[in-house]
């Protein structure tokens, strides 16, 4: 089975049951949107990306909390957000400080030595620095701390990201799509990752099916079982229902939340309603 650590599968509408898929969500609604997709392969994250840092209420994000198996994407961007540094890592800090041992999914465009302090600093102890094309220098704190890095498509012809591709020792790499996301012209999808595992495989000069059975490792050993362990303490399997009413009662009586919280009810009972409609 193909891995994909990152795909916004909420913006592709599509099953890929070949592909065990870590979703991540850009914002409120598509948290909400990504968590009715939760199955067998299909892990679910919740978070406000770096971009969006300054467009939402962030108490709203607690109603999800519980129903997530990790965060993310939440991080910073110094190139492209509009939010500025305070209020992103403001953003981010909010996050964290919720985790409850959950993997972090990071976006960290031009502020991956920023992100890395915030989460060391954070005591994380998963975490996932997503399409890595940071300073390579970095690859060997980010390995100490025990995170991975993740290596997307456009390994094949973006230079900085295949150089750290070749730099990076297997054993932090894993494999993403960032599907949903469209890159030069070009829809990325969890299906390219086969071509991913080729090109590593050529570029490594280790066999694919190898590559495969270490991406599946960290999977297992790292990255799911943090969340079948959350599984089990917070006795959560009941996915498809919708949110625990006691959650709500904890909620302040303020009319926005109270609107979200409507809102989340009926996406999650609903499905598959499309978000936009209300
Ligand atoms: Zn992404």
């Amino acid at each position: 089975m193909l891995f994909d650590a990152h795909c916004h599968l909420s913006l592709l509408k599509k099953t890929y049951p070949q592909v065990f898929i870590a979703a991540v969500s850009m914002d409120f609604a598509s948290s909400l949107d990504t968590i009715s997709l939760k199955s067998d392969t299909v892990l679910t994250g919740i978070g406000l990306h770096p971009w969006n840092a300054n467009k939402e209420n962030l108490e709203k994000f607690e109603l999800l909390l519980d129903k997530a198996d990790f965060i993310g994407e939440v991080g910073l961007d110094f190139k492209y957000s509009n939010a500025d540094k305070d209020t992103q890592i403001g953003t981010f800090n909010f996050f964290l400080e919720r985790t409850f041992k959950k993997t972090i999914n990071v976006h960290a465009l031009e502020a991956w030595k920023e992100a890395l302090d915030i989460l060391k600093e954070a005591s994380v102890e998963r975490a996932l620095l997503h399409w890595y094309s940071g300073p390579p220098e970095l690859l060997k704190n980010i390995q100490e701390l025990g995170y991975f890095i993740s290596i997307n498509p456009s390994v094949t012809f973006q230079e900085k990201h295949r150089k750290i591709a070749q730099l990076a020792p297997l054993e932090i790499i894993v494999t993403e799509s960032d599907g949903g996301y469209e890159y030069k012209g070009k829809i990325l999808e969890p299906t390219q990752i086969n071509d991913t595992i080729d090109f590593l495989s050529q570029l490594k000069k280790i066999d694919k099916e190898e590559i495969k059975k270490i991406i599946e490792k960290i999977l297992k050993n790292y990255i799911i079982y943090d969340n079948f362990i959350y599984l089990e303490v917070n006795e959560a399997e009941d996915y498809k229902g919708g949110i625990d009413s006691s959650i709500l009662k904890t909620y302040k009586p303020h009319f926005d939340f109270a609107v979200w919280a409507l809102r989340t009810f009926i996406v999650i009972s609903i499905k598959p309603l499309d978000f936009t409609t209300f």
